[in-house]
């Protein structure tokens, strides 16, 4: 049992939990309880544009419905914004910054800068990290073992060009800060995972352990997302929700139609078995 472990679910409040969303949930939940940790729940609402204000509500009172109850308060990613900033100016100082006007049809095939933005001193516009080279070219991922480091584009945006800050250093940096020592989530995640880990790394910290488990898709073959219209998780039936999640990650379920959704989680709990997870084919 590892003591310190602690972990999060960082949903993007841009609307009701779906069922892929939930199955992150269970199994960064169970992943942690199992290991006898802490596990919290960050709204991640830097994106005011994307948000659905519903989903303030929705998603907590979706995840008590299945009896996942996190830790302490719910952290809200906006209110770090001058923190955010203050990781902006350090990685600026390092001259790991740049100031990039270029519109979408002139970025290179990685979304990266080609222009010389990078020499010239624009005054508004994005502002990108450039990616270091010495990267670790490996990443040891808790459900996929270990991966080869994708190239990575030469350098991609941390501050949008509307002033918002980008979800990639947002999200690295909140990791550190709340001291999370796994990351679970969707393997869709996976190509950000090194894009975080890169920025963890130019700011001298050591990134959290990651885990990045398959995605469900859709008839059509579309990973279930709000924007392809995934149905709401029905929080009338948490129990077969649960059980459906827990099927999607070949875990254990040997319980009766009746259990209750307090049984499935200890069962699920005293069964957990990360190594069953199929590994998603990306
Ligand atoms: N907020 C992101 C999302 O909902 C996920 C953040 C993460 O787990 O790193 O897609």
């Amino acid at each position: 049992m590892d003591a310190k472990y602690s972990g999060r679910f960082a949903p993007s409040p841009t609307g009701p939990l779906h069922l892929g969303s939930l199955i992150t949930a269970v199994a960064s939940y169970l992943d942690a309880r199992a290991s006898g940790g802490s596990w919290r729940l960050r709204i991640d609402d830097i994106d005011p544009p994307r948000h659905d204000q519903t989903s303030f509500e929705s998603i907590p009172s979706c995840l008590q419905a299945h009896g996942l109850t996190w830790d302490g308060d719910v952290i809200r990613q906006s209110l770090r914004r001058s923190t955010h900033d203050q990781y902006l100016k350090e990685l600026e100082h390092q001259g790991l910054t740049f100031t990039c006007v270029c519109t979408r049809t002139s970025l290179g095939s990685l979304g990266q800068c080609e222009a010389d933005c990078s020499s010239r001193r624009h005054r508004t516009g994005s502002i990108r990290f450039k990616v270091p080279d010495n990267l670790p070219n490996t990443l040891d991922d808790l459900i996929l073992g270990s991966r080869v480091t994708p190239r990575l584009p030469a350098n991609f945006v941390i501050r949008r060009r509307d002033g918002l800050i980008a979800y990639q250093l947002a999200t690295a940096v909140d990791d550190l800060d709340e001291l999370y020592t796994h990351v679970i989530r969707g393997a869709d995640l996976l190509e950000s995972g090194y894009r975080q880990m890169a920025i963890q790394s130019a700011l001298g910290r050591q990134s959290p352990r990651y885990g990045h488990i398959p995605i469900l898709y859709d008839q059509q073959g579309n990973k279930l997302s709000k924007q392809t219209g995934a149905a709401p998780v029905d929080i009338q039936t948490p129990d077969q929700n649960l059980k459906f999640a827990l099927r999607f990650l070949n875990q254990s379920t040997a319980l009766s139609d009746t259990s209750s959704v307090r049984d499935i989680l200890e069962h699920a709990i005293d069964h957990w078995n990360p190594k069953a997870i199929a590994p998603p084919g990306v």
